[in-house]
Parts: structure tokens; C-alpha cells; sequence
């Protein structure tokens, strides 16, 4: 089993460079956030646990996010390759990863830390629109799709504003990854795999973890 990491604030690029990236490196793509938005659309008793915390910007409970990450690898074959974003959020679940990674013989291979001005991220993220029917994404400022309002990728006109990307929701999420967040960044550099990468410029962003990639 493998596993790397993308760290970095909310808006950073970590699902738009783990969806680029996943064919190219063979990891599949992990997304905690888009796992709960599922489970809340659906209404299982995880997503009516975490919905509040969500409409909030606050973190789900450990024990919630735990329980998912297990679930998953126990799912997975022992030779499968993960990419999280969005997760680990705290020193807790990035203690449970690597206890978990530790019974398969394995351990974290990289935390890519992706590091963007705050200014950036808030236009960035008050102006991401997605599609509900595939997922991609889209920004009023730097990418609309080719007809206003049209998926290019699947042709819905169903493309909609994530009620917590607002600004001020937004600002909230942005103080809980310093206050909660950032801490992993010493817990990773500390481990010998934390690689720091510019983010502002996507191609880049992805260009420099390609590299690092290739090593793991
Ligand atoms: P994201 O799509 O990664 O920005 O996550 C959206 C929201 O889901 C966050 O603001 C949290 O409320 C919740 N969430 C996602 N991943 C985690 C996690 N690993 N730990 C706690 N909460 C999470």
C-alpha cells in the first residue's frame, strides 16, 4: 500500500491536481470532503452527522473521518495506491494514518504542501462553481465553461455554487486550517517527507509534484 498527501488550505488545488494527476501517477484519488458531500446528499447517518460541521466550515469529528479512512483501506487491496486531499485535517487522523499504514508495512511517501496567498484563495474559492452531474469544476474569474452555464465536460446545466463557499463560511475554514490544519505540516516535515510547492501557477504546481512523484 501506498499513500501520499495534499496539504494545503482550502483552494489550494489539492482535488483539481489530484484529479489531473491520478491516471498519470496510477493513485487513486481520495477526497474526504467529496466522501461526506456524498454521504450528506445521500442521508446516511454519516451525512446527517456531518452536515452541521460542514454548513459551518468546521471539522467533522475525528472519530467520523477515521471510521471512513478505515473503511476504505480495509476495502482496498493490499498493493493499492492512495492520494488524499482534504485528509488527514489533524495530528489525531494523521497519527491514525500512519498506525493503519504501519499494518499494511507501509507509510506516508510524501505530504505535498501546497502554499497560496490568502488573497488568492478567497477568489479562488468564491468563484469555484461545479457541476453536479461529473464533478468538474469551474471558476467565474479563470475557467467558465465555453457556454455560460453548459458543462464542457458532459454537457449539464446543472453547475452550482457549494454552499460553503462563500466568504464568509470561507473565512471560518480558512482560520480552522491554521488553528488545526497547520500543525501537520510540522507533524510531516518532522517525518523527513514534506515537500513544499509553490501553487499559485497550476501546470507549475503539477510539474514540480511530478517530479517528486517519480521518486516514491
Ligand atoms: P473540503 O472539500 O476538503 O474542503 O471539505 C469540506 C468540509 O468537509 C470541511 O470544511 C469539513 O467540514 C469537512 N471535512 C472534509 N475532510 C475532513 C477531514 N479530514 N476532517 C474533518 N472534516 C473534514
Amino acid at each position: 500500500m501506498k499513500a501520499v498527501i495534499l496539504l494545503g488550505p482550502p483552494g489550494s488545488g489539492k482535488g483539481t491536481v489530484a484529479e489531473d494527476l491520478k491516471e498519470s501517477v496510477h493513485f487513486e484519488h481520495v477526497s474526504t470532503g467529496d466522501m461526506l458531500r456524498s454521504a450528506v446528499k445521500a442521508e446516511s447517518p454519516v451525512g446527517l452527522e456531518a452536515k452541521s460541521y460542514m454548513e459551518k466550515g468546521e471539522l467533522v469529528p475525528d472519530e467520523v473521518i477515521i471510521k471512513l479512512i478505515e473503511d476504505l483501506l480495509r476495502a482496498g487491496s493490499g498493493d493499492a495506491k492512495y492520494m488524499f486531499d482534504g485528509f488527514p485535517r489533524t495530528v489525531r487522523q494523521a497519527e491514525m494514518l500512519d498506525a493503519s499504514l504501519a499494518g499494511y508495512g507501509s507509510r506516508v511517501s510524501a505530504a505535498f504542501l501546497l502554499e497560496v496567498p490568502r488573497e488568492v484563495l478567497v477568489r479562488r474559492i468564491c468563484g469555484r462553481r461545479i457541476c453536479r452531474q461529473c464533478g468538474a469544476v469551474y471558476n467565474i474569474h479563470t475557467k467558465r465553461p465555453a457556454v455560460d452555464g453548459v458543462c464542457d465536460q458532459c454537457g449539464s446545466t446543472d453547475i452550482y455554487q457549494r454552499p460553503d463557499d462563500n466568504e464568509e463560511t470561507l473565512n471560518n475554514r480558512l482560520d480552522v486550517y491554521e488553528q488545526q490544519t497547520a500543525s501537520l505540516i510540522e507533524f510531516y516535515d518532522r517525518a523527513g517527507v514534506l515537500v513544499r510547492v509553490p501553487a499559485e501557477d497550476r501546470l507549475e504546481t503539477e510539474e514540480k509534484i511530478l517530479e517528486v512523484f517519480h521518486t516514491v
